[in-house]
């Protein structure tokens, strides 16, 4: 049965406030009412929750999976899908917005509940006030003209012509964002990127926010820092716990890539991350378990530049819901020779630089924990297994160890800031694109194009006429080509820039322009916009070169820049002038993802005071359904690895935009 996870679970008492947003009517008076009430500070109506029986005397299942008089499972076990990729067991993503008009209602579709080839078996029944208002056949959101901000929704699956489950109930929010207070750890701090995944197993995700001190630095800048920490953050404000990395972590873009993820499968997320002596975790427990059993969790292993090259590294595995410490082992790849990185940067540059993710690698179709070591030269990259309480290693790859591929590409040096992950060949497993060169799911070099390094990678179906993914890189080397376009299960390069001899900064491919069908490409320097398909220069360059959103009707994707949504061709979509971007020059959010509503991304950004998160969903109707984006094991990796280094958007496996095909159907299941 669909609440089968919940009811399980009920003993906890955080799940009192687990089926609805903040601003939906279930009950905040439990003992995280100070949460609730801080949110509803924020403008998120929170009316009439004492007069929903359903949803009181802690029996949240009464009021959200089961409306009253009805057997609403009648039609049998619900769709939960049998496909390889074990996914997150999700609930409907309820929201609802007051808007010029009425009441805009939104929510997700599951992967497993899509039928491409009878999409017309499920559809969506909207209620307010325990009426019915409309069902919807291809859409997922709808314009409700006799809301109001007291209204309360529900939304029903329709399987077969029958209504099944009863989502969440909601009330309406009287503004386009959920706002979700925060507290710095001390002064001079700044909230930093986001992650998102379940950790109560309610179906609705919590966030997971780094705090980077002032004090930050670039592997190149030396100096101390202060700690880097970690929160997780309920949708209703409750921070769960806190963890601080303690001193011999150095805070800066390239050293903590934290991956929330539910590795176990048990239905509750985890966070990995790296560790050393001197970490707290979310209970305020310095580590214990594995080598840091024996650790001296008073050494300060900072030299005089602030540089960390000595001393116990670690990975750990925390719980998402308590922060408590699961598990603990020796982070691999080490140190070993602190010059032995690329470039001969003994001082603690090249050393330290960390890529990571979550990826479906082995046979289970459970996600394992990807922590990689260097980019510029020597490249590394351990799987592990997060598994019944203990981390095993799945494999390891070393450049050292496999410096080419078979056709003598080499294998060093082609790492950009960030990676991706995606199903490049017939298994159904994952691999990684780290940078120019693919990385197979068992931990085999695939293959390279040999260009090198590049600050930026974007990874999906660029040319929907072409069968397969495509990949796309600009490139810092003066002697490659400003950027390239290619196969990442082959390295075949499909097109690729004459090279005028500069290091192309900042590059973007993605499906922004209707007129020119697949994704167009563009970036910094004297890089013109360009088709994807034909590498043919199309109309004016977007000004814009950094994350791109789903936010408007079409389905284009939308451009994201500071604290901006613009639309290419267009003007401003949505600005939010009390927030402020992350990472400098960067501009990057806390973070893009789909998190509720339709498939269409919400936007992350923090206040500018860091007092709060700011969660915007759109309220633009749009006339395509499609699954959530979380539900794509590409895409829901990508939520993984967002946070990483220097950020990127999130890309599913399939292509969304003007004239598109109908999304294949995801192969997944939920527990
Ligand atoms: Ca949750
Ligand atoms: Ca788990
Ligand atoms: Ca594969
Ligand atoms: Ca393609
Ligand atoms: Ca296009
Ligand atoms: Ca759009
Ligand atoms: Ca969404």
């Amino acid at each position: 049965m669909s609440f089968s996870i919940r009811s399980r679970h009920l003993s906890l008492p955080a799940l009192a406030l687990g089926f609805a947003f903040a601003c939906s009517s279930t009950p905040q008076d439990g003992p995280d009412g100070g949460g609730g009430g801080s949110t509803a500070s924020g403008g998120a109506a929170t009316g009439g929750s004492s007069e929903d029986p359903g949803a009181t005397g802690g029996s949240p299942i009464g009021g959200a999976g089961a409306p009253s008089g009805g057997d609403s499972n009648g039609g049998g076990e619900l769709p939960r899908g049998d496909g390889f990729h074990r996914m997150e067991k999700l609930d409907r993503g309820l929201v609802a917005v007051v808007v010029d008009g009425g009441v805009y209602v939104g929510f997700r579709m599951h992967g497993y509940e899509y039928d491409p080839e009878n999409p017309g078996r499920v559809a969506y029944a909207v209620y307010r006030d325990g009426a019915q208002v409309t069902t919807l056949e291809s859409s997922t959101n709808y314009l409700d003209a006799d809301g109001s901000a007291d209204s309360r929704y529900t939304v029903r699956l329709v399987l077969d012509g029958v209504e099944r489950d009863e989502s969440e109930e909601v009330t309406p929010w009287t503004q386009e964002y959920l706002r979700i207070p925060i507290e710095p750890p001390g002064a001079n701090y700044q909230a930093n990127d986001g992650s998102a995944g379940d950790v109560d197993g309610d179906g609705q995700y919590e966030l997971f926010l780094k705090w980077e001190p002032n004090n930050a630095k670039d592997n190149s800048q030396s100096g101390h820092t202060d700690d880097v920490y970690i929160d997780a953050l309920k949708l209703d404000g409750t921070r769960l716990w806190r963890i601080n990395l303690g001193r011999n972590i150095r805070a800066g873009a390239h050293y903590t890539q934290f991956i929330v993820y539910d590795f176990d499968g048990d239905g509750k997320a985890e966070l990995a991350m790296k560790t050393a002596p001197g970490t707290r975790d979310g209970t305020g427990a310095f580590l214990s378990k594995g080598p840091a059993a024996t650790a001296n969790h008073d050494a300060d292993y900072r030299n005089d530049g602030g540089y960390i090259l000595t001393g116990p590294e670690y990975l750990t595995v925390f719980s998402g819901e308590t922060g408590e410490e699961l598990a603990t082992t020796t982070f691999e790849v080490g140190r070993e020779n602190v010059s032995g990185w690329g470039n001969d940067e003994g001082y603690g540059n090249r050393v330290d630089r960390f890529l990571a993710t979550a990826a479906h690698l082995d046979d289970t179709g459970l996600g394992s924990i990807v922590m990689a070591r260097g980019y510029y030269g020597r490249s590394t990259l351990t799987a592990w297994n997060f598994r019944d309480g203990e981390l095993t290693q799945l494999w390891k790859f070393d450049s050292n160890q496999t410096p080419t591929d078979a056709s003598g590409n080499r294998f060093t040096g082609q790492g950009a800031h960030s990676l991706s992950v995606a199903n490049v060949d017939d298994d159904p497993q994952q691999e990684i694109i780290y940078g120019a060169m693919t990385i197979d799911h068992d931990g085999k070099g695939l293959c390279s194009t040999n260009y090198g390094h590049g600050d930026a990678l974007h990874v999906t179906d660029l040319i929907p006429s072409r069968p397969g993914i495509e990949a796309f890189m600009p490139h810092e080397n003066t002697a490659s080509p400003d950027w390239t376009l290619w196969d990442p299960g082959t390295c075949e390069i499909i097109h690729k820039s004459p090279n005028d001899g500069t290091d192309t900064g900042r590059g973007v491919a993605a499906d922004i322009d209707p007129d020119n069908p697949g994704a167009e490409m563009w970036a910094s320097g004297g890089v013109p916009f360009l088709s994807a398909t034909t590498a043919q220069t199309l109309g004016s360059k977007p000004s814009q070169i950094n994350f791109v959103i789903w936010w408007d009707g079409d389905e284009s994707r939308e451009l994201e820049d500071g604290t901006t949504i613009t639309k290419y061709g267009g003007g401003s979509l949505l600005t939010c002038g009390q927030c402020a971007s992350n990472n400098g020059t960067k501009s990057t959010p806390t973070l893009s993802a789909d998190l509720f509503g339709d498939w269409r991304e919400e936007i992350v950004w923090r206040e500018s005071n860091n007092a709060a998160l700011r969660v915007y969903t759109t309220t633009h109707l749009t006339q395509r359904r499609i699954y959530t984006l979380m539900h794509d094991p590409q895409y829901r990796a990508a939520i993984s690895w967002q946070n990483v280094a220097y950020n990127q958007p999130p890309h599913p496996s399939f292509h969304i935009g003007a004239g598109m095909a109908d999304p294949p159907a995801p192969d997944i299941h939920v527990r």
